[in-house]
């Protein structure tokens, strides 16, 4: 078999080196080299590698019609590639499914410090790492930012301003000159269709004379304009004809890369060229060919190959939009693997042995006859959902997902009463102290119609309590348990867990929502996740992709949209003005202000100072309330709990307030420093008021922002829709989805290259077919899907957990 690859190179490689005999003395005579190189490369036997073929073709393309310097260097790269076509070791070929080693070696190498690369030393390395590249593979996937067109020579008679364009022609004049006062220095091009000046206002004379001798052909680049009737060029790119490696900077389409302090575009461009021509090729994924093919996508290796050096007839347009096949290839790729992660979750969750409720619970019906209202239509069809899940002897995985104030609670309420009424206890978790609190406050209530047993378990109970409800909670004497994370530390014990209800999951992650499923042992229980953050259908089905989805979509009728309006701080009186009125009318308000550092105090209203402010100059005929951060938990409730009795009415807040708080007496809320919070959270806040059927109203108050500009622009949205899946969408874009989950949790949900918004459809489409490959194989047990199990576990199994694929 070698032998045979062996013969082929021979005849391969005769043609070649038959034009560079004699320093390429017979080059010019050479006639169709391309046809006879594309026959031979066509009988090339199968075990020359994909990769060299598909390379050696690409080399080969358009080699007639090249400059004889340009054919020159293009007749030695393909040589050299042809050297060792069979590899003298065997790792330079790539079968289809690689053994687990030889893909740990490729790993391994693509983690070789970048400093080892060819062409890069250690004070090289030591900038790149400025930009966070520190290994082959982080350069391989530093990307270009745009990409020029330097395809062609643009004869200077063609020439237009504005436009960027790459010019051959011959030094006519060439020195400095006086301009305005100043000295310059200026070269004359002629390329026989017209004259070119190109000037430097900064220059070493001796370096410009040196490269711009009279009579020598030169190559530039960069933007034209015109001056005084004649074309030019200032600060251009410079490029020698007889430079070996010219075609990497000229002739192609151009990857322009962020910049790297210290390295010249020249120097990173050859370095990426390194990193792609020797390692490229071990970016390996796996995904099945059939599936590329489906959807007109490259494999890995290629996408990241074409991102650097794209072909000649690639799509400029679609490069520069971050659009081209190759970007999306890159993205497909990325969100392939999440969501076969995912979707590998989801079938173990869906196939786990879980609890089959009996959901016709006589606990339910009393409790309901003795609401105050009746449901809405989109909560007794959430409800149903529930029910339907909760019947079934897997566990339950959904998220109940609907804007604030459209009754989440009473329906995980519910779900929570089923699981009481056939013997188990329920859990619910809640993202802060406060907010267990406050739940837990509201759900007594809720207990109390029903006559069940609750209990709160937080971090910040005296040790004490905190052993009382442990013992109650192993003993089964408590039916319902409301807490913060304090619930799934190591020694809460549950004599039967049947449900645990999560709040505001998004705040939690994927890790905990697990570690607290782990709290039954051997039977999974339900779990139902409340989100009040309306997560765009984008994240959600990333973040969400192993849940079942609920809407409420619906709010309890004789609601009236909360009136959002914007102010300056010169306007700002005419809120407060209204806030009174209101006030006067026994209505509440809030008064909300961000959450500040020790560092910036400097510039922004705290809210001590400002709550006293308040007191003596706005609300003297009030009582005035503060809440903020520092105060200690019981403190914090009784303020709260005077707020909600109306004994304050204002209450000056720090963020703390952010969801749950349930005051329907309260119908203004004042906003200071608006423009300091995510959209989102906005929207989460002014969900505080609202929620009776009194008209009421969010006034938010902008620092430093001029009606008109972009950041004022930002918050009108607030005043123009009431819509928090738009506002969710407004915000996605804007902050991107780290910002606007909170970091924290989110590592899981970094990307290499792929974007939530801009490859949406890349995300839909991955979604669809790691989905589909799931349904075939649900754990990835065939042996040609055994590499992507590989990946899968390098990728995702520590952020997400995947103890079977680890
Ligand atoms: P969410 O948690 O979705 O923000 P809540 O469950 O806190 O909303 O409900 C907001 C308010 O609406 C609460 O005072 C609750 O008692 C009330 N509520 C819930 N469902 C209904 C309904 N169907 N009709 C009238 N009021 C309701
Ligand atoms: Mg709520």
């Amino acid at each position: 078999m070698r032998e045979r690859l062996e013969e082929w190179r021979e005849r391969f490689r005769r043609p070649l080196l038959f034009c560079a005999r004699r320093d390429f003395a017979l080059l010019p005579k050479v006639r169709d080299l391309e046809l006879t190189l594309t026959r031979l490369l066509e009988e090339a036997p199968e075990e020359l590698s994909e990769a060299l073929r598909r390379r050696l073709g690409e080399l080969v393309r358009g080699i007639d019609s090249l400059e004889p310097e340009e054919k020159k260097e293009r007749i030695k790269r393909i040589l050299e590639l042809s050297e060792d076509l069979a590899g003298p070791e065997p790792e330079e070929e790539f079968p289809a499914y690689p053994d687990p080693d030889l893909l740990k070696r490729f790993r391994e190498e693509l983690r070789t410090p970048v400093q080892f690369l060819r062409g890069v030393g250690p004070k090289l390395a030591a900038r790149l790492a400025t930009r966070g590249i520190h290994t082959i593979e982080d350069l391989l996937y530093f990307l270009p930012k745009s990409y020029e067109d330097r395809r062609r020579y643009t004869p200077i008679r063609e020439l237009r301003a504005g436009g960027k364009a790459v010019v051959k022609g011959e030094v006519v004049l060439s020195g400095p000159v006086q301009f305005r006062r100043r000295r310059i220095y200026e070269v004359v091009l002629s390329d026989g269709t017209g004259l070119l000046t190109l000037k430097w206002f900064h220059f070493r004379e001796s370096h410009l004379r040196e490269t711009f001798r009279i009579g020598k052909t030169v190559i530039v680049s960069g933007e034209v304009s015109r001056f005084g009737g004649r074309f030019e060029m200032v600060h251009p790119e410079v490029e020698d004809p007889e430079a070996p490696g010219l075609e990497l900077h000229v002739g192609r389409i151009l990857p322009v890369y962020p910049p790297v302090e210290g390295v010249s575009p020249k120097v990173l461009r050859r370095i990426v060229r390194e990193a792609v021509e020797r390692h490229a090729d071990k970016l390996v994924s796996y995904i099945p060919p059939e599936i590329l093919r489906r959807r007109r996508l490259l494999p890995l290796s290629e996408a990241v190959r074409g991102l650097h050096f794209p072909p000649d007839d690639a799509d400029l347009s679609a490069l520069n939009a971050e659009r081209s096949v190759y970007h999306k290839s890159l993205a497909f790729d990325e969100f392939f693997f999440l969501e076969l992660a995912l979707g590998l979750r989801r079938s173990r969750v869906k196939q786990a042995p879980g609890i089959a409720f009996r959901t016709a619970s006589a606990l339910v019906e009393r409790f309901l006859a003795r609401l105050p209202f009746r449901l809405t239509r989109a909560q007794e069809r959430a409800f149903e959902e529930i029910k339907r899940d909760m019947a079934k002897p897997f566990p339950m995985n959904r998220l109940l997902q609907g804007d604030v104030g459209c009754g989440k609670t009473v329906v995980a309420f519910l779900a929570a009463l089923i699981a009481i009424d056939n013997g188990y206890q329920v859990a619910l978790m809640a993202p802060t102290e406060i907010l267990a609190e406050q739940h837990y406050a509201g759900f007594r209530e809720l207990c109390g119609l029903a006559g069940v047993e609750t209990a709160l378990l937080t971090g910040g109970l005296p040790p004490s309590r905190k052993r009382e409800v442990k013992q109650a909670l192993a003993l089964g004497q408590v039916h319902l348990v409301i807490g913060t994370h304090a619930l799934f530390q190591e020694d809460v014990e549950f004599k039967r867990l049947g449900l645990v209800v999560i709040d505001e999951q998004h705040r939690f992650g994927v890790l905990q929502r697990a570690a607290l499923r782990d709290k039954a042992k051997g039977v999974s229980p339900d779990t139902l996740v409340m989100t009040a953050t309306p997560i765009p259908r984008t994240l959600a089905l990333t973040i969400y992709g192993d849940l079942e989805v609920s809407l409420i979509d619906e709010l309890p009728a004789g609601r009236k949209p909360v009136r959002t309006e914007l102010f300056t701080e010169a306007s700002r009186h005419l809120a407060y003005e209204k806030a009174r009125q209101e006030a006067r009318r026994g209505h509440r308000v809030y008064v909300v202000l961000p959450l500040i550092e020790e560092s910036e105090k400097m510039d922004l209203l705290s809210a001590t100072e400002w709550a006293e402010h308040l007191r003596k100059e706005v609300f003297s005929e009030f009582r005035v309330g503060l809440l903020h951060g520092r105060m200690s938990p019981p403190e914090k409730e009784r303020v709260m709990r005077a707020f909600k009795r109306g004994d304050y009415q204002i209450l000056v807040s720090t963020t703390v307030i952010e969801v749950g708080v349930d005051v329907p007496e309260a119908t203004v809320m004042i906003i200071e420093h608006a423009e300091r919070f995510g959209l989102s959270q906005l929207h989460q806040l002014r969900g505080r008021v609202g929620r009776s059927d009194r008209q009421s109203y969010c006034f938010l108050v902008a620092h430093g922002v001029s009606p008109g500009g972009e950041a004022w622009r930002r918050l009108r949205v607030l005043t123009e829709t009431n819509d928090g899946f738009r506002i969710a969408e407004e915000d996605l874009k804007i902050r991107g989805p780290g910002e606007f989950l909170g970091t924290r949790q989110h590592g899981y949900l970094e990307f290499r290259r792929a974007d939530l918004v801009r490859d949406y459809e890349m995300l839909l489409a991955a979604r669809e077919e790691a989905f589909r490959l799931l349904e075939e194989d649900p754990a990835l047990a065939r042996p040609e899907h055994q590499p992507l199990k590989e990946i899968l576990s390098e990728r995702w199994a520590e952020r997400l957990r995947l103890s079977e694929v680890a």
